[in-house]
């Protein structure tokens, strides 16, 4: 019989683990630990043949203890209420982890979005944001969503359009969503945010040589082989970006099926082709995998899952041969499974740390949308003459004469997109090396129990300095 994980049990198991290290009043603890609020709604939707459906949806606010609460719009036929908890509490720990000022929360529709068109998926949206809206469960000071599966820039902007439509005046209006198109008041850089982190986030991984030297893999991301599951937004963007530092693509797990090429895929190409077939399985020069879900255990380095939730089991666990695995998605490790590959001495960089771009780039979005004018428009013509001055002053100084291309480069100010990514970059390595000397502190913690620590440890504090109201 094969085991039922419960999403919500597998995050709360992590979390008494990591709590067990934390010096706070149990009561407060198990405060922390419980989902604050969960909306269920049913709404009906006009199919464009004229008949009517009952669309299912939730929205979990996890945690209040900072505000707005902040989480992704889930489209899928799995979407339940534990799904949609968890998640929400994993936005909790993520955002601590990260620094972002936001409690936790998130959204989903239960639908399966191939079966539905353009149109009708434009009605859910508008409809499930209107729902949140009448009950104050959405708005920039209240709960801000984002794009999660199955959603993306198009859905926020529907999203947006009809927040704006209902608060009517609200200056800050466009703050109530974050991942919109950059036309429609989003931030640069936001759609590749959360694959970028990735990305970021294995580089500050593979960079400590101690624990590279423990695997018997040489530091950096240069020439690491590894298998992604999910080509979507993250899983698409975290494998390009690791391409660009050097790593190798070998393998690929998609909801059709996967491919293997241990002499590397071409990513570009292979998106090519399931754009135009609909699968990836039959790509030239790689070999089928029977199931898609075979992918994970193939051999490799490292192992991206970048799907959807429990997929690495006890059941397959024991066959993954990858030497780090990065979750790209959340929740994609079970709890056993993940204590068994610890203790096989895999390095498991976890999910509210390394996807954690995403929401670190709706906050800068959603600062954006409050201060009404883009990252860098104010400065980067007074930075491009002060490095002009200061260029002209070395060369006065100086026999050196900077040629036309070092002019351009070394005085060139930083736009909206350069800001973003810095930040985003800084962001997560700063945190990395936080959760890693939290490792330190402690002798065999690994990268989850410490960064939920660290979590925890926000959360509590903040509760303990806020007081309890009444
Ligand atoms: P997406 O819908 O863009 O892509 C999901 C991809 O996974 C698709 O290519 C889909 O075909 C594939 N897939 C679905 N079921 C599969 C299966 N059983 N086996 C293999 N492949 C399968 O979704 P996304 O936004 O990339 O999200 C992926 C994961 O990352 C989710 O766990 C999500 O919660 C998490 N996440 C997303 C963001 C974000 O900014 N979008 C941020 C943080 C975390």
């Amino acid at each position: 019989m094969p085991v039922e994980y419960q999403f919500t049990e597998e995050v709360n198991k992590s979390f008494d683990r990591a709590a067990a290290y934390v010096d706070a009043d149990p009561t407060l603890l198990a405060q922390v630990k419980r989902n604050n609020s969960l909306y269920h709604l049913s709404f009906p939707l006009r199919r464009d043949d004229g008949s009517i459906e009952v669309i299912e949806a939730w929205r979990a606010e996890h945690s209040q203890h900072r505000t707005p609460t902040k989480g992704g719009f889930r489209f899928s036929p799995n979407v339940n209420a534990d799904e949609v908890m968890a998640l929400a509490a994993l936005m909790t720990y993520k955002c601590a982890v990260v620094n972002v000022p936001f409690g936790g929360a998130k959204g989903g529709v239960r639908v399966d979005t191939r079966k539905y068109s353009e149109a009708e998926l434009e009605r859910i949206t508008r409809r499930f944001t209107f729902e949140l809206w009448r009950k104050h469960f959405i708005g920039p000071a209240i709960d801000v969503p984002a794009p999660d599966m199955g959603t993306g820039p198009r859905e926020m902007a529907w999203v947006a359009d009809t927040y704006a439509a209902l608060s009517g005046t609200e200056l800050n209006a466009s703050a109530c969503v974050t991942g919109k198109p950059v036309s429609q008041g989003g931030v640069a850089g936001r759609n590749e945010a959360t694959g970028r982190g990735v990305m970021y986030g294995l580089r500050e991984a593979c960079n400590v040589p101690e624990d590279m030297r423990r695997l018997g893999l040489d530091p950096g991301l240069d020439g690491k082989r590894f298998v992604i599951q999910g080509l979507g937004n993250v899983g698409y963007h975290a494998a390009t970006f690791m391409i660009e530092n050097g790593a190798v693509l070998v393998g690929v797990g998609e909801i059709r099926g996967g491919i293997a090429s241990p002499k590397g895929i071409d990513l570009e190409a292979l998106m090519q082709y399931r754009r135009e077939t609909g699968t990836v399985l039959g790509f030239p020069g790689a070999e089928d995998l029977p199931t898609s879900i075979a992918a994970l255990e193939l051999d490799c380095d490292l192992l991206v899952p970048a799907a959807l939730e429990n997929q690495i089991t006890m059941e397959n666990a024991p066959r993954i041969k990858a030497k780090i695995i990065g979750e790209a998605a959340n929740g994609p490790t079970t709890d056993d499974a993940d204590q068994f590959l610890r203790g096989r001495g895999t390095l498991i960089v976890p999910d509210i740390y390394l996807n954690a771009g995403g929401v670190t780039v709706s906050y800068f979005e959603w600062l954006k949308n409050l201060q009404h004018v883009s990252f860098g428009r104010m400065e980067k013509r007074f930075d491009q003459s002060a490095y002009r001055r200061l260029l002209q002053a070395i060369e006065g100084a100086t026999t050196k004469v900077f040629s036309m291309d070092e002019n351009v480069s070394l005085t060139r100010g930083a736009d909206e997109l350069d800001i973003v990514n810095s930040g985003l970059e800084e962001t997560m390595a700063f945190a990395y090396r936080q959760i890693r000397q939290t490792c330190e502190q402690r002798e065999g913690l690994d990268l989850r129990t410490a960064a939920m620590i660290r979590a925890i440890d926000k959360v509590v504090v903040t509760y303990e300095e806020l007081g309890i109201f009444p």
